[in-house]
């Protein structure tokens, strides 16, 4: 039994979020909020003892007496209220920034995989929405259910001090609360998590609006967008409303439960003090004690549904958390790794889901130190999960890559990156300044004067120069709006200003034409010589001289050679070669 207690303790919220990290101001709180309890106890003593002075001999440097000690008691009121408020309510905040932060932290290391079973409208909410739960549960949850507590334990000896006989008979009413707590408790939980589930959908339609704005508006969808979405706030309204029913009638009934007390403390009290068998006094004080037992009635009701909803809010956070960064770090990883830049592919077998089909099959693969190396085919042939695989972004069996002949699995991931200039697919730049995206990988604190250098190898440095605002300028909502060529390119002088001993482009020139690429691609071999290039491509024309061309169809290496080689060979290479220089020709 009390293994159990123990053990449901510390799976709730309250000791996972406050009490494990933050024992101090949990303990002074609980301290301060007892003692504004126990003071709690004594304006009604006070003014059962003025009552009583009053209906005897009146005596007004009794009651003098009486309104002094009534101002010392509110100001010691005062100052631990203010104690307790600071203790949990302050805490609440570090929590809330705690909790935050470890999702953050814990989202940036998942893998691919994680990001799309998850949308980021339901993320974002999960990150905004149900943190702000669990920090209300924790926090006023925690405060109000303590307090409601202590109320439970200092008001009802005093009354049945008072009078045994007159509190039986107020009380019996009582035992309903925890009964009707329980049942309304359980409707609330599970509405409250329909309630946050349907605002993620919300979340996550104002997202893809707001990122697909342009699809949007060009297929005239304004319209059914706007329609689908009222019909989610309805639905989300409906489900609020739905909540509000058992949420609005905790109070109610608790409140009916105690004026029920009043009502026969007046018929069964007031003739009591008729019959002389209590004072006054007595009675007034009794009516004190009993309104102050509104409070902690309906208080519960209270903290019980702010607990309810910071725990489902917490299943929701755990969920996340709980997701496995596939990228297990081992522990007898290589930490320093400067690669020379030598990469093998040894029998690479690769499938996004294990009842999907194989992407990658069989792939062997070795470029040397410096090689210039091409890959290139049909859209979806594996280009662009092979060269992926290579910085760690989806993972990779043991054994199976190795650069500079050393399993890539058994080096730390973030050396193994520091070292690998990659450029994705699909661009994304960050709403900073242009100077900010191009540094991002680097260190802060190495020298920056290069972004210019860098900028010019990638061949955006004049038009950054004819901005306004230069390399100052900020892009995307805050800034300015670049052209997909213009992107690509920044994200190349971001690759390459870590300088990197491998530098990776995915096809990731596909918005400037052919003859920038070229520049790109000369300026990229001048600058860093000696350096593994990896290039996907269906450029044909711009990878003529490079040292090795590795032609993919459907996960596997068709082809492979040089230029003159593959020509010769008249194959898949050959047939897309002419048609890219047909292409670019008519083009
Ligand atoms: P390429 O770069 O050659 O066009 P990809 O490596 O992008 O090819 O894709 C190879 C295959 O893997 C395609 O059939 C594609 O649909 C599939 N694929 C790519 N990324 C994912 C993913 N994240 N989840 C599931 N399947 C994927
Ligand atoms: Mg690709």
């Amino acid at each position: 039994m009390l293994k159990k207690l123990r053990e449901f303790w510390e799976k709730s919220i309250i000791f996972r979020v406050f009490v494990k990290k933050y024992k101090r101001y949990f303990i002074f709180g609980t301290i301060s909020l007892v003692a504004v309890d126990i003071i709690n106890i004594f304006p009604p003593l006070i003014i059962k003892k003025a009552v009583d002075i009053l209906s005897g001999e009146a005596d007004i440097t009794k009651i003098a007496t009486i309104s002094g000690l009534f101002i010392l008691v509110s100001i010691c009121q005062g100052v631990c209220r203010y104690l307790w408020r600071m203790n949990f309510i302050g805490t609440s905040f570090r929590c809330d920034y705690d909790l935050r932060m470890a999702f953050f932290e814990h989202m940036e290391t998942l893998s691919q995989r994680f990001f799309q079973k998850y949308k980021t409208g339901d993320l974002m909410s999960r990150a905004t929405n149900d943190i702000g739960a669990v920090r209300m549960a924790v926090g006023p949850g925690l405060l109000i259910g303590l307090d409601a507590i202590l109320y439970f334990f200092v008001i009802p000896p005093i009354i049945i001090y008072l009078s045994p006989r007159l509190s039986f008979y107020t009380f019996l009413l009582m035992p309903l609360t925890p009964f009707i707590a329980y049942k309304i408790k359980d409707v609330i939980d599970k509405r409250f998590r329909d309630v946050q589930e349907h605002f993620s959908r919300i979340s996550e339609k104002v997202q893809e609006n707001i990122s697909g704005i342009r699809v949007v508006k060009s297929f005239n969808m304004s319209r059914q967008e706007k329609e689908t979405f009222l019909g989610l706030c309805k639905d989300f309204m409906k489900k609020n409303l739905k909540l509000a029913v058992p949420q609005s009638l905790l109070g109610p009934v608790f409140e009916y439960i105690t004026y029920m007390g009043i009502i026969i403390l007046l018929f069964i009290g007031g003739k009591m003090a008729i019959d002389g068998a209590i004072t006054l006094g007595t009675l007034v004080a009794f009516q004190r004690y009993i309104s102050m037992m509104v409070w902690p009635m309906t208080a519960i009701g209270w903290c019980l549904s702010l607990l309810q909803r910071g725990s489902a809010s917490m299943r929701r956070i755990d969920e996340v958390m709980e997701e496995k960064t596939e990228i297990i770090p081992k522990d007898n990883v290589t930490l320093q790794f400067i690669p020379k830049g030598e990469i093998e592919f040894r029998d690479v077998n690769f499938r996004y889901d294990c009842d999907k089909e194989w992407i990658l099959k069989g792939i062997h693969l070795r470029i040397p130190t410096g090689q210039r190396t091409a890959i290139v085919g049909p859209i979806g042939s594996g280009k662009s999960t092979l060269v992926n695989m290579l910085s760690r972004i989806i993972p990779v069996n043991d054994q199976s890559i190795f650069i500079d002949g050393v399993d890539i699995n058994t080096i730390n991931i973030k050396a193994l990156r520091k070292y690998i200039g990659f450029v994705p697919q699909e661009t994304f730049l960050f709403s900073e300044r242009i100077e900010d995206n191009i540094l991002f990988g680097v260190e802060t604190g190495k020298d920056n004067n290069n972004v210019q250098q860098f900028a010019r190898i990638a061949g955006i440095e004049e038009e950054i120069q004819e901005l306004p605002q230069k390399y100052e300028s900020y892009l995307g909502e805050r800034g300015i709006n670049l052209s997909g060529g213009q992107k690509q390119r920044i994200t190349i002088a971001r690759a390459l200003a870590i300088q990197p001993s491998i530098i990776i482009l995915d096809d990731c020139l596909s918005a400037v034409d052919a003859r920038v690429e070229g520049t790109i691609m000369k300026n990229i071999l001048k600058n860093f010589p000696g350096r593994t290039l990896l290039v996907v491509t269906h450029r044909l024309p711009a990878i003529r001289g490079f040292d090795m061309i590795v032609v993919m169809k459907e996960g596997v290496i068709v082809e492979r050679g040089t230029h003159e080689q593959l020509i010769t060979v008249n194959g898949l290479y050959t047939s897309l070669y002419t048609k890219e220089v047909l292409e670019e020709r008519l083009g």
